[in-house]
């Protein structure tokens, strides 16, 4: 489905102030809110439709990459979903903003879907978890440590001694908020805020778990278990849902995000999904052609280098480097030849050298194919 323009969505001009904007969501919000339009398939859609426009053109950095780049630039083209995918909770959040508080219920608003009671978030957590090549190379999984809030096993989360041990708050009689009425010039406003006394949750805990102290949650640890895929590179983030934090009371815990960092290979060099190896061959080996052994993912190989091997020369070794985390194949390893001249000689070796310095073959002669360094330059620069 093409999505539609957001300023036609809202039926605003492209240079509409933010005032207007807003104005313009809130009229639509009104007009399709699923409380004034049960079972409305038609209007829910539009509701969602307004509430993904408004947000991104409320957001001042949102909207100029909307403007610049279309739907694309804000992450929302081809998308099925709405918005990046905002959930009714996420638009009645958002309502706050828009209607204040006390507008928002004034209206009759969010009651009905919103049980308004607070739930408790637990915090993320992060972690690093250094790994190989070699572990980079096929995936992982790795059992991890993590120290961190879990649930209190004494009171199975509830933060309550026993199963009794709490009643429903009779300030708020359980809906976790109150409700105030003012008499105003215009008449009669209603404005609802949280409950001062059990804090938005709906219940006071009478008899508090000795463990935790009624918090529900604890100091511990976890093991996890990671799950890592080939191909990450360094500062990689993982997500798991859920994973962080528990939250006190029975809430959502937060999420343990995972960093990835890579350990150094001993005499490979990551550059991207190629590897890069560099080798020394002495000249007579040069010369005459050698066998030479070099380090891989998989272990040694041995490979053959040609007589009359120039210095510079780059070997490479299709799918010999590591996989895309997005993509399938693999990078090479290239292995750079490097000719090595001696530092140091004695009587009897510089007077070969001497005498092979003025020998017809030794004279330097390149053809193109010699030309590695171009070639090298060219693959660095493309
Ligand atoms: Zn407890
Ligand atoms: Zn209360």
């Amino acid at each position: 489905m093409a999505k539609r323009d957001y300023y036609e969505i809202l039926g605003v001009s492209k240079n509409a102030s933010e005032a207007e904007i807003k104005k313009a969501y809130r009229q639509m919000a009104l007009k399709y809110h699923p409380d004034k339009n049960p079972d409305n398939k038609a209007s829910e859609e539009k509701f969602k439709e307004a509430a993904e426009a408004y947000e991104i053109l409320s957001n001042p950095d949102k909207k100029s990459r909307y403007d610049q780049f279309g739907h694309a630039g804000v992450g929302s083209a081809g998308n099925s979903g709405y918005g990046g995918g905002m959930s009714m909770d996420d638009i009645f959040s958002q309502f706050g903003d828009i209607f204040g508080d006390s507008f928002g219920s004034a209206f009759g608003f969010g009651n009905s879907r919103r049980s308004g009671k607070r739930v408790n978030k637990g915090s993320n957590l992060r972690v690093k978890v250094r790994l190989t090549l070699e572990e980079i190379a096929k995936g992982v999984e790795k059992k991890i440590k993590v120290n961190k809030y879990i649930s209190c096993n004494t009171c199975k989360g509830t933060g309550a001694k026993g199963g009794n041990s709490y009643k429903t708050c009779s300030t708020c009689r359980g809906t976790g908020h109150v409700t105030r009425i003012t008499n105003t010039i215009l008449g009669q406003m209603q404005s609802t805020s949280t409950c001062p006394e059990c804090g938005g949750e709906g219940q006071i805990i009478t008899d508090k778990c000795n463990t935790c102290f009624g918090n529900g949650i604890i100091k511990g640890e976890e093991v996890i278990s990671l799950n890592i895929p080939a191909g990450v590179v360094e500062g990689m983030q993982l997500s798991l849902g859920g994973k962080g934090n528990a939250a006190a009371r029975g809430g959502i815990a937060g999420d343990l995000i995972v960093v990835i960092e890579e350990v150094e290979h001993d005499e490979l060099k990551r550059e991207g999904t190629n590897l890069l190896y560099d080798h020394f061959i002495s000249f007579p080996e040069a010369a005459l052609g050698t066998s030479i052994e070099i380090p891989t993912i998989d272990g040694k190989v041995r490979i053959k280098i040609d007589a009359g091997t120039q210095s510079g020369k780059v070997l490479r070794l299709k799918g010999k480097g590591l996989p895309s985390i997005n993509s399938h194949g693999k990078g090479d390893l290239l292995v750079n030849i490097n000719v090595w001249t001696p530092k140091a000689l004695s009587k009897e070796e510089k007077n070969i050298l001497e005498k092979l310095d003025k020998s017809e073959n030794f004279i330097p002669r390149p053809t193109s194919s010699d030309k590695s360094f171009f070639d090298r330059m060219k693959e660095y620069f493309s």
